[in-house]
This record gives C-alpha cells, sequence and structure tokens, in this order.
C-alpha cells in the first residue's frame, strides 16, 4: 500500500533549500496576501527574506487563530512512564549507551503520578517512554492504558512506532493520539544520529502516520528535530509536505504539529543548524498561514520569554510545569531527565500568563469548547 514514502522520494533535499533561499521580498508579499498558500508561498514564508516581515506574519496569524479556535488555549502534561531505551539516539539522554539509573512505573507508581498530576487540574495527558518493545511494548500498554484512561479524558501518546493493528487496539482502548516525529526528513542525517535499534530505519517510522490514519487514530502529531539536519528549514518544508499529504490521504484525522529544538541532555550533541526565537516564531507563523486548522502546540522546551510572545500569536495547546523523568511529580526522583525544560514555571503562573494576554486557559479537553467530536463519535465530556 503507498504510503507518504512515495512523496519523499519525489522531493529533492538540496532544490527545496536553494529554492527557499532563493526566494525574494516580493514572493513573501505575495505569500502574505494569499488567500491560500502554495507551496511556493510557504517556502517563501520559511525564507531568511521573510524575517524583516515578521510582525505582518505573527499579524496574520493571529488573525487566524482567533477566528478558528477562539480565545482558548488547551494544557496538557508529559507523563513520563519508562526511561528505558533500545535505541541509540545522539541527541537524548535515555539513549541506552548512557550509563543511568533505568525505571520503568509499575502500577502503583502509575496511579501515584495519575493522582498527582489530577490535583494539579491536568486533564489532558501525553503519555512517554523510550522506546524498548519488549519491556514497555504492548503487553505494557495493555496493562495500564486503561487505567490511565480512567483518570483523563484526553490520552495521546509518545511512544515507539507501532504497527497499525497495535494502534487499532490502543484505540478501543482509550488512544485519542499519537505523536511520532520523524527528527529528521534527511535520510543521510538521520542514519548519522541513529546508532542502534529499531529506529535505524528511517521509512518505518516515515510510514507511521500513515498506518495511524488507516487504524483510525484521531489526532496525529507530527514535527522534525530542529537543530539536527544542517538546515532547518529544508527539513520544515518537509513537516509542510508530510501534513499536505496526510490532510489528503486522509481527511477524516486531525493533526497537530510542534516544533522541538535540541536541548541540552546528557552526553547530547550541539544543533547542526541553530534556530533563534525569531526564527522559531517565523515558521511558527508560516504553518499557522499554510494550515489555519491544525493544532500547534509547544513544550516546556522553550524560554518563558518566547512562550509568552507566542502563545497569544497562534499556539492551541502548552505544557507547564512539566517533568521529563518517570516518577518526577509524585515522588520527584532523581533518574535522569530527557531533557531540561527551560520553562520552569508552575502550571499557574502559565494559567495567569494566558489571562493576561485574553485567553482562556483551559484544562479538560479542550476540543469540547470548540464543539468538536472526540474519537468515540460523541461530544467529550
Ligand atoms: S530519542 Fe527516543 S528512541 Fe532515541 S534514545 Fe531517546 S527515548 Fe530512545
Amino acid at each position: 500500500m503507498d504510503t507518504f514514502e512515495t512523496r519523499w522520494r519525489q522531493l529533492d533535499w538540496d532544490d527545496a533549500g536553494l529554492q527557499i533561499n532563493a526566494k525574494t521580498p516580493g514572493d513573501v508579499e505575495r505569500a502574505l496576501n494569499a488567500d491560500r498558500l502554495s507551496r511556493q508561498d510557504f517556502m517563501a514564508l520559511l525564507s531568511p527574506a521573510a524575517l524583516p516581515y515578521i510582525e505582518p506574519l505573527a499579524q496574520r496569524a493571529q488573525q487566524l487563530t482567533r477566528q478558528r479556535f477562539g480565545n482558548v488555549v488547551g494544557f496538557y502534561l508529559p507523563l513520563y512512564l519508562s526511561n528505558l531505551c533500545a535505541n541509540d539516539c545522539t541527541y537524548c539522554g535515555f539513549s541506552m549507551s548512557n550509563r543511568l539509573k533505568r525505571k520503568t512505573l509499575d502500577e502503583r507508581e502509575i496511579i501515584n503520578e495519575c493522582e498527582a498530576i489530577k490535583a494539579k487540574g491536568f486533564d489532558n495527558l501525553l503519555l512517554v517512554t523510550g522506546e524498548h518493545k519488549t519491556k514497555v511494548g504492548m503487553d505494557y500498554f495493555r496493562r495500564y492504558v486503561p487505567l490511565i484512561r480512567n483518570y483523563f479524558s484526553s490520552l495521546m501518546m509518545e511512544v515507539q512506532p507501532l504497527s497499525q493493528q497495535d494502534y487499532a487496539e490502543l484505540k478501543t482502548l482509550g488512544l485519542d493520539g499519537v505523536m511520532v516525529y520523524q527528527e529528521t526528513y534527511h535520510e543521510a542525517t538521520y542514519h548519522r544520529h541513529h546508532l542502534r535499534g529499531q529506529k535505524m530505519d528511517f521509512f518505518w517510522r516515515l510510514a507511521t502516520p500513515d498506518r495511524l490514519a488507516r487504524a483510525g487514530i484521531d489526532k496525529i502529531g507530527l514535527g522534525a528535530l530542529i537543530g539536527l539536519s544542517d538546515n532547518w528549514r529544508t527539513d520544515c518544508y518537509m513537516v509542510a509536505e508530510h501534513l499536505l499529504y496526510l490532510q489528503k490521504t486522509y481527511w477524516q484525522s486531525r493533526y497537530s504539529l510542534s516544533f522541538p529544538r535540541l536541548r541540552p541532555c546528557a552526553g547530547g550533541i550541539t544543533s547542526a543548524s541553530l534556530m533563534n526565537e525569531s526564527q522559531l516564531l517565523q515558521v511558527m507563523c508560516a504553518f499557522r498561514l499554510l494550515a489555519p486548522d491544525v493544532e500547534l502546540s509547544l513544550s516546556t522546551r522553550e524560554s518563558p520569554f518566547f512562550r509568552d510572545n507566542a502563545v497569544p500569536i497562534m499556539v492551541n495547546s502548552v505544557s507547564a510545569g512539566s517533568k521529563t523523568q518517570p516518577g518526577g511529580y509524585a515522588s520527584g526522583t532523581p533518574e535522569l531527565e530527557q531533557f531540561e525544560p527551560h520553562d520552569n514555571r508552575s502550571p499557574q503562573e502559565v494559567a495567569q500568563m494566558l489571562l493576561r494576554a485574553g485567553l482562556q486557559p483551559v484544562w479538560k479537553d479542550w476540543d469540547h469548547y470548540l464543539g468538536r467530536v472526540s474519537s468515540s463519535g460523541s461530544l467529550c465530556e
């Protein structure tokens, strides 16, 4: 069956980078005035030529966001279930070659975490694990996803890519969405950074959103790890190609986008292409103009200053008070973090920031506030 791989093979990384860099102020102005962006328009908004236009770009992005989503911003929290991993990624503290204490939460510890997170007011949860299919695979998910689902009205996952059949089963157990970041769409760079384990298979990962959509998973999250390849503009363009392919092929699924930049971690590498905060803002605004209805999400990887500025412009969901190690909420265990969060403010402090910006923080399933229908077909509770 056809997957995004076919489209990916038609795309030329170097040519896309050259086209983006060749865009002119006139191309940017045309894109800013377009009702609907073409691929060329999107390239113009990603290009260096668009940086002087950040103000009108942000205004347009904000206008579209308020039109489509109103004033609400959803809150979610990641729950790290395990830091076991059978892969070796050059940029991640959980890599199997890193000597660190490994921890996988058992039933009692999961309950403790769920209760601690509920006590903070969160109702949208993102389950995160390293990628270890024998110890934290389908048996583990079968046992604990229904338990966790009882606590939360919306459940997303960021774990190893699974088969279509596994995703279909997890949907019946209460899974609403899956985040799967390609890390980079440049195959040679991908192989340089994924040294051992199943994650070495670039194409298995690339086809994961296809399997998710075919399994009927309601929400699919995409993104690239910005700074891994030596051209973040081209990687962001490839994310857009992936999104456009999925929207056309599986129109019944919903999509979300995240923009993680490399953060320091134990044994980690430094960025091959630095993206500063103005450029991150530019990219996020460009995606809002390309895909006005797609959810844009922003994690605590970014600074308080950036989040305070970006969220009111185009962001739909934020994390706050995140811990990136298993057991981080209930017991504050000192296991190694996957990465250092940059925004260490409490959820209440972030909620206050939103209120000051005239936005409504939403702790429950925020799709409900927009009258969206859940994966089960009924309005969310
Ligand atoms: S990025 Fe994911 S797969 Fe790679 S080492 Fe970290 S947890 Fe494992």
